[in-house]
């Protein structure tokens, strides 16, 4: 890849707080089973692909012009999608897109973060969460999760009075773990973050579609310090498309318009976007299957004798292994590819076709059995 494995020879004046730092990434290893990046491994329909090359085709024809730059129709489209999805009624003045929810993520730290300002996570969770909070200026603080993975709400709202952050996230379901975080408990840590500052909370839900449980996108009714951020690169099965969108009072909507890049999302990718929205129920189909999946992913490795974290994402914590990286290794010489987040004694597997799944449990069978 791109990133040398010992520093270059070359001092450049970087940022302290980037000196010595690793770029994000999981490893993009050629091997025939890839569960470590949670994605979605059906390819998008033939009917969708032709779609996005008749809207691609026709917004070629006008990208000697700049893109609409506020996206309208793109996020009237995602506005009708939530409300049809999410058991609550969203207009496109409550909705914003970029280009990935990381970069949605990124322009609330810029606007809501930044220097002088911290940022609260209840790790383990999405690492991008405090890499986007060092690359934005924002200070990272770390708070408490219980032993099963959940967010323990007293210590969580400990932690808020105490602190003070500017931004808190609340990942659900999160990644890695799969834990999805009830409503009362974001509504307890509003309040808290009210009481406290008032700051904003961001519930990143990339895996919304998956959980079990319903959005928490209705919270943001009468709550204007609260965000809903969502993607379409899990369950639309987009993830090359970098398309990303929140939900959240217009206030809101406005406020980001003071930090994103005009222009930001390029009339193909708007294009793109919408012919997948139009095709919205199949890929649903797809995500129902995925679901079933998991859960079967939860039940035979629990049969196999893995402790296994209850999932509402698409993708499942595994372990308790003595040591991680060597079951993640030994995955890898069976042909499958994990992830190893760092959670001791954890691995993380997404769950892909039937197909993948039942290679990906044949290997942990036999690691297994061997280990016993
Ligand atoms: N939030 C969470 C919790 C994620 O796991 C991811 C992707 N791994 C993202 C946000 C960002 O996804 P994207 O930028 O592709 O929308």
């Amino acid at each position: 890849g791109p990133t040398p494995d010992r520093p270059r020879d070359v001092e450049l004046p970087v940022r302290e707080e980037l000196r010595g730092k690793s770029p994000y990434g999981a490893p993009q290893l050629d091997v025939p089973v890839r569960l470590n990046t949670n994605e979605n491994p059906y390819p998008l329909p033939e009917p969708l692909v032709a779609r996005i090359a008749e809207r691609v085709a026709d917004a070629a024809r006008a990208l000697n012009r700049y893109p609409d730059r506020d996206a309208v129709e793109l996020r009237t489209g995602l506005a009708a999608y939530l409300s049809r999805t999410c058991g609550h009624h969203v207009t496109a003045d409550q909705v914003w897109a970029a280009n990935g929810s990381n970069e949605v993520l990124q322009q609330l730290l810029q606007t809501f973060g930044g220097p002088g300002r911290t940022a609260l996570g209840f790790e383990p969770s999405y690492s991008m969460h405090a890499l986007i909070a060092r690359g934005t200026g924002t200070g990272w603080l770390a708070g408490p999760r219980t032993e099963d993975f959940r967010i323990d709400v007293d210590a969580a709202v400990d932690a808020i009075a105490a602190h003070r952050p500017d931004v808190v996230f609340v990942c659900s379901p999160n990644n890695p773990t799969g834990t999805a975080v009830d409503a009362e408990t974001v509504l307890a840590l509003y309040e808290a973050a009210q009481a406290a500052k008032p700051s904003m909370v961001i519930v990143d839900e990339a895996y919304g579609e998956f959980s079990h449980r319903p959005s928490l996108l209705p919270l943001i009714e009468g709550r204007p310090h609260l965000v809903v951020s969502r993607t379409m690169s899990k369950a639309f099965g987009a993830a090359g498309l970098r398309l990303g969108y929140l939900a959240a009072d217009p206030a809101v909507v406005d406020a980001v318009q003071l930090v994103r890049l005009p222009y930001h999302l390029s009339a193909v990718t708007q294009a793109t976007a919408l012919a997948a929205l139009e095709h919205t129920d199949t890929l649903l189909g797809y995500v129902a299957q995925l679901k079933s999946e998991r859960d079967r992913l939860v039940d035979e490795l629990r049969a196999a004798g893995c402790e296994v974290t209850d999932s509402d994402a698409n993708f499942v914590q595994f372990g308790v292994f003595d040591d991680a990286h060597a079951f993640w290794r030994r995955l890898l010489d069976e042909g499958v590819l994990v992830r190893d987040n760092g959670v001791p004694g954890r691995l993380r597997v997404t769950a892909g076709t039937p197909a993948e799944n039942d290679a990906f449990l044949d290997a942990v069978r036999k690691l297994m059995k061997e280990n016993a």
